[in-house]
């Protein structure tokens, strides 16, 4: 049975990213960079006032000093003529620095009487300009291939105008739920039925890292059902998450529907808790990734097993999912031979409590838990231990 490392390393050695595509930026929100990006502009692009005030020689605007204002400048527009001794002209926040002009007196360091200005506070030469290029100068690079686009690159990609970006196309992942015992919302549940959930949730991690969910129809436990659910899913789809079905039970037909219809698996099993029975395959190039049903270990092992293979068909540099520092408010015990992860909740304070019942069936721990702890084999974490929470909310 493959370690969590050793399932991760042979997976990954498997993805390829997806080709890219240059689609425009105003498009290309949370999706990863193929290629480096360069700014077209300097940012600023040109030197320019930090302040409502007036541009002046900052030799001449000294504490007591009068000038004449000569004109203004409001923000995108420029001031044609050069300033002269003894002048200074109306400026706004953003606007281009008048020719002649070296520093912004702000409003509140003046007192206007007309078109004489009287400076009250002394401008230092440079004092609140922003010179061209401080921030990014033209051409530099702005971007790199694995960057995802988050808002803050969209801002600095979009101020740099650049108006396409070439990313790695987004996976579009079907997620089918397996078992006779599932029910839609709304359908009666009978004797042994019970409400299907791990689409939902797999849906939306799938949605948070990045790729497209396509949820399918549940799959009843047929070999029949399962082989049509995963043809249509591989037929449409860059990469498929099945929930349930990977055991050892008599109606368990992943692997072997799968199998059927010419795909290769790669391994079957990690040695985690949650989760052993994870299956990774392939069929015509893209993967499988087999979550068992239970909830907990399907999101467990969605996110650190099938999460980073996903990433990685993104493109993306950081497959991991953030780590954040945090001090145990209560004990974990491991008393079983796999390392578990447990669902914790970590505050702003790095402060980490345990969300409940940590079976692998036990849902009441995920509506509380904001991210997972590693906890070793035969180990019992004492409250105070300093512990590294995988954030997944
Ligand atoms: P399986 O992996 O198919 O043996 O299922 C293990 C357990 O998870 C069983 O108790 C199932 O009823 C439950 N289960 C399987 N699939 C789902 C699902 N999609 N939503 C909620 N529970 C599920
Ligand atoms: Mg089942």
């Amino acid at each position: 049975m493959y370690t969590l490392e050793e399932a991760r390393a042979e997976m990954l050695t498997h993805i390829a990213p997806l080709p890219a595509e240059t689609i425009p930026l105003a498009q290309a929100a949370n999706r990863v960079l193929a290629a480096e990006v360069r700014a077209a502009v300097n940012l600023p692009r040109f030197d320019n006032s930090a302040m409502d005030g007036y541009a002046v020689r900052a030799a001449e605007a000294n504490k007591g000093a009068t000038l004449k204002c000569i004109g203004e400048v409001p923000a995108g527009s420029s001031f044609e003529n050069e300033l002269g001794a003894g002048e200074c002209v109306r400026i706004f926040t953003g606007s281009p620095m008048p020719a002649g002009a070296n520093a912004v007196v702000m409003q509140e360091d003046s007192r206007v009487d007309g078109d004489t200005i009287e400076i009250t506070d002394g401008a230092k030469p440079f004092e609140h300009v922003r010179l061209r290029g401080e921030d990014v100068k033209t051409d530099e690079v702005i971007g790199r291939a694995g960057e995802r686009l988050h808002a803050g690159r969209l801002q600095l990609l979009g101020s740099a105008g650049v108006a396409e970006v070439s990313v790695h196309r987004q996976p579009i992942v079907a997620v089918l739920a397996t078992g006779d015992e599932l029910r839609e919302p709304g359908e009666e549940l009978g004797a042994g039925g019970i409400h299907e959930s791990n689409r939902l949730a797999l849906a939306e991690l799938i949605r948070q890292c990045g790729a497209a969910p396509r949820v399918q129809p549940l799959v009843r436990d047929t070999m029949e059902a399962t082989m049509a659910a995963l043809q249509t899913a591989f037929a449409e789809c860059d990469a498929v998450v099945t929930s349930g079905g990977v055991s050892v039970g008599d109606h368990d037909y992943v692997k072997a529907a799968f199998e059927k219809l010419g795909g290769s698996l790669d391994f079957w099993r990690v040695n985690i808790k949650p989760g052993k029975p994870f299956v990774f395959g392939r069929l015509e190039g893209k993967p499988l990734f087999g979550v068992p049903g239970n909830p907990v270990s399907a999101m467990v092992t969605f996110l650190v097993l099938a999460r980073p293979a996903l990433m990685q068909l993104q493109g993306a540099a950081d497959l991991n999912l953030p780590a954040h520092p945090g001090v145990l408010a209560d004990p974990l015990a491991n008393r079983g031979d796999r390392r578990h992860f447990m669902r914790v909740r970590v505050d702003a304070k790095g402060t980490v409590c345990a969300t409940g019942l940590q079976a692998s069936h036990a849902v009441s721990s995920l509506g509380e838990a904001n991210g997972l702890v590693d906890v070793p084999p035969e180990t019992n974490l004492a409250e105070g231990e300093r512990v590294e929470v995988l954030r997944f909310a």
